[in-house]
């Protein structure tokens, strides 16, 4: 499904773990790279309150090539850092992240998992009292929310902070860097993931994915809760952070839960989420082979073997197979070395660039009736030209199962799903999908079911909306953000 929907953002913050936070904060992101390849970007905080920032299109492999020795010394007390896939802004590196800035010269840096859905309205209210934004993200808008309250707070940054984001709507998680240490924001439904670790050798991590801990060697503490803010401290004559036996991050509870549902995007456990993250709670991997198992449960096939899409449809794919006791192989082999620097000549078919990326194996399939299980189907041309693919390679029959359900309804919350009348769901019911798609059998996955597979809270604490329409905030309406509103 990749291509098809764009993933968003990842972050990973670190403090107080000595000589090599660079390396921790870029570990942490090349973890997460999934998550973002199109920018990315560290700040780090040195001994003198200064932040230095590094941010560049492309990966943090990229990234770190020529990353300055002055943001690798031992005098770095913190960091924080930023994968981006552009959901709102261009892909000019201008809005790559962190941003950096200096708020009556103290300098302050924001890095932003998430879609504040309010943004527009906000930023045309700020232009029109004369701001001038330098890049086209939403997240700049903190900054200059927080740049408002600056006199009337008496140059109290975290007063400004916490004014600033009780403006915000949406799913936001922030990190930002400022002379004092860092601070950790999310919202408060919990729509994105991001965990609390602990290092080994001393300090703390914050990241969209637990996946970032291992390498980091640092152990899993708790989720930052919906609507909390932590702050870490750096030790007041700023020459090291504090030690990990006496570091507490400071709970603020900006937004006091008060009964407010949450909103964790179930999407983070069907597809995009790395399978060996614990999300929410849950560990993806074991989400994903219930999904397959449930999948089969709901709407088993007769087939001789069962083939996932790689790579996200594996681990739905292996709990289908041993569900119904069947055969899992690999019937398509993909090119890892596809990515995003690849230069189309101009002159590519549409088969030519979705076999680019998976090929059929005809001796896998020849002569079987085989069930594609799949994360979801977005458009459905990619779908389509695959399995075409595999009936010329010889498969009897080609049947399909979704690990969740159709997706009909646009995503305001992170997501970059493609326009709603783009979405073949949208438009058709699942037997014309099967048709269109050339399919001998269809079937996706319930809402229920997917939610059943769900163990660490309530179905109702989950975002279901692009499969439901159930939306848990109103989503922004085009017509009022243009009118724009006062904040
Ligand atoms: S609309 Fe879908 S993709 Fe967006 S947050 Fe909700 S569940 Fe996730």
């Amino acid at each position: 499904m990749k291509n098809e929907v764009g993933e968003y953002c990842g972050l990973c913050g670190v403090i107080g773990a000595g000589e090599s936070i660079s390396a921790l904060v870029a570990e942490g992101l090349f973890a997460q790279q999934h998550r973002g390849q199109e920018a990315s970007g560290i700040a780090t905080l040195d001994g003198t309150g200064e932040i230095l920032l590094q941010k560049k299109n492309g990966l943090v492999s990229e990234l770190m090539l020529d990353f300055p020795e002055e943001m690798r010394s031992e005098d770095i007390l913190a960091g924080i850092g930023h994968v981006r896939y552009g959901t709102f802004g261009g892909s000019s590196v201008i809005n790559a992240q962190p941003i950096l800035v200096r708020m009556a010269d103290i300098p302050v840096a924001i890095a932003h998992n998430g879609t504040i859905s309010n943004a527009g309205v906000i930023r045309r209210s700020l232009q029109r009292k004369g701001h001038i934004f330098q890049t086209n993200t939403d997240t700049e808008i903190v900054l200059h929310l927080m740049s408002r309250e600056l006199e009337d707070t008496d140059y109290n940054i975290e007063k400004c902070l916490q004014l600033a984001i009780s403006k915000l709507e949406g799913a936001f998680c922030l990190l930002l860097l400022v002379p004092q240490g860092m601070y950790v924001i999310r919202d408060s439904m919990g729509f994105r993931p991001l965990s609390l670790g602990k290092i080994a050798g001393g300090g703390w991590i914050v990241a969209s994915e637990t996946i970032a801990f291992p390498v980091t060697d640092a152990e899993y503490v708790r989720e930052i809760v919906p609507g909390e803010m932590l702050f870490f401290p750096i030790n007041g004559d700023k020459s090291c952070c504090e030690p990990v036996s006496s570091i507490s991050g400071r709970e603020l509870q900006l937004f006091p839960e008060s009964g407010k549902r949450h909103a964790h995007c179930i999407f983070e456990h069907v597809y995009f989420a790395r399978p060996g993250s614990y999300v929410f709670g849950d560990r993806v991997y074991e989400v994903r082979i219930e999904m397959g198992r449930q999948l089969a449960r709901e709407f088993p096939a007769d087939c001789d073997m069962v083939m996932p899409v790689p790579d996200s449809g594996m681990f739905a794919a292996m709990g289908f197979a041993r569900e119904l006791g069947l055969p899992l192989d690999m019937g398509f082999t993909r090119n890892h070395y596809v990515g995003r620097t690849f230069i189309d000549p101009g002159h590519a078919t549409r088969a030519a660039m979705v076999m680019r990326k998976l090929q059929p194996i005809p001796e896998a399939i020849k002569g079987k009736k085989v069930c594609v299980v799949e994360d979801s189907i977005v458009r459905g041309t990619t779908s389509k030209a695959r399995i075409k693919a595999l009936r010329e390679a010889g498969a009897l029959e080609v049947h399909m199962r979704i690990s969740c359900p159709p997706h009909r309804h646009a995503c305001y919350f992170g997501i970059d799903f493609p326009e709603e009348t783009s979405l073949i769901a949208n438009k058709y019911s699942v037997d014309e999908i099967r048709d269109i798609l050339n399919l001998d059998s269809l079937g996706y996955m319930s809402v229920d079911g997917m939610l059943s597979c769900i163990s660490a809270h309530p179905p109702e604490n989950y975002c279901t909306a692009c499969f439901t329409g159930d939306y848990p905030v109103v989503p922004p309406v085009k017509e009022s953000n243009r009118r724009g509103r006062q904040i």
